[in-house]
């Protein structure tokens, strides 16, 4: 991680640390058997979807805390792109600038806090946190993201966010033109392929040792896609973008950026003491949700990438996070 990354890592620490102390001052104290606060709406997951409830939320007088560790998913990338207003700022930048306004609202608590349990129903769930304190609410709001599982390729963690990146509406433009590499992670990738050609018409697919059927091979080959075969050993970084593809074969495949698309899981396992009902996507596990971004669970909305199966990123997280923090607050109107 870079220096400047770590350094606005401690600096959204520090803020949520020094409200997490109001939050245990004493006479405030709790343990974790009593519940001595009674919030409308616990949010899990401070970043770009909880934050974006909390907004609502707050903008519509209710009491919210929401509870964040502070590793939003993107904290790997120097720039985050794509989102209106907001195009090619430091991501960490966007989220302190937004818990900044979300001060205005005084019903609002931002507290720096792992959830560690959730239980109860609509109207009575209890959350304790990994201190050991406890909380009440009747609603709760999902929001605690996704984790990307790295795969053991070396070079492959240290260029994640820089010269290996998921996703070509966040960091294509900037490299377009440019030869592209992708490592296959299944049938999916062949939309990728497909994809990319809007950005550039140099692209180099990494099999890493999964099979690509006869009939993709041959439509990589009409699309002038050259295959390299062989398990990836290394990947070296060059600057900012490019790296250079190691092969068992010898074989050194040097690219101007590396698309991936790890394997990821929920960041906590919270809904899986709540039973909530999930589904699968080639990459993995997500909460499903109605249009009212409810989950199967009344009184338990889900937002973020933690429950969107098609095009994870800032812009969606925001609007799920705002969907979710309304439809929890109408649901409360008598
Ligand atoms: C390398 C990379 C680059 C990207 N670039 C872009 C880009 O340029 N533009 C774009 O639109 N999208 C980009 N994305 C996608 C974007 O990061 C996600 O879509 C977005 O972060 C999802 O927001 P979220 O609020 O759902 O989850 P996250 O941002 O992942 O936030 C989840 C939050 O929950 C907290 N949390 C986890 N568990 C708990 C718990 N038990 N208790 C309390 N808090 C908890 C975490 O610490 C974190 O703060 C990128 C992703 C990656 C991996």
């Amino acid at each position: 991680m870079q220096r400047r990354t770590l350094l606005k890592l401690a600096a959204l620490s520090t803020i949520g640390f020094s409200r997490a102390q109001a939050f245990a001052q004493p006479g405030r104290n709790i343990s974790n058997t009593e519940s001595i606060t009674m919030n409308d709406v616990i949010i899990i997951g401070g970043s770009f979807a909880g934050l974006a409830a909390a907004l609502q939320l707050g903008r519509a007088r209710r009491n919210v805390t929401v509870l964040d560790t502070g590793l939003p998913r993107n904290r790997f990338a120097e720039h985050s792109h794509g989102v209106l207003g907001h195009d090619h700022k430091p991501p960490l930048d966007i989220l302190a600038e937004a818990r900044q306004q979300l001060a205005r609202y005084p019903t609002v608590k931002l507290v720096n806090a792992q959830a560690a349990s959730v239980s109860g129903n609509i109207d009575k769930f209890s959350v304790v946190t990994s201190a050991g304190n406890s909380l009440g609410a009747r609603r709760l709001v999902l929001s605690y993201g996704v984790v990307d599982q790295m795969p053991d390729i070396p070079g492959f963690s240290e260029g994640w966010g820089g010269s290996i990146v998921p996703c070509p509406y966040c960091d294509g433009f900037e490299v377009a033109g440019q030869h592209w590499g992708l490592i296959w992670s299944g049938p999916q990738s062949h939309g990728q392929v497909k994809l990319f050609r809007d950005w550039t018409d140099r692209l180099t697919l990494f099999t890493h040792g999964q099979a690509i059927s006869p009939d993709v091979r041959a439509d990589l080959s009409r699309r002038n896609v050259p295959v390299v075969d062989g398990l990836i050993t290394e990947i070296v970084q060059r600057g900012s973008h490019n790296a250079t593809v190691k092969i068992e074969t010898g074989h050194d495949v040097p690219v101007d950026v590396l698309f991936a698309h790890p394997r990821n899981k929920p960041s906590a396992g919270l809904h899986e003491s709540l039973s909530l009902v999930t589904s699968n996507t080639p990459l993995g596990t997500v909460l499903k949700v109605d249009e009212r971004r409810e989950t199967s669970t009344p009184g338990i909305y889900a937002a973020g990438d933690l429950s969107n199966p098609l095009m994870p990123s800032v812009t969606t997280a925001v609007w799920q996070g705002a969907m979710a923090g309304i439809f929890a607050q109408q649901s409360m109107v008598v």
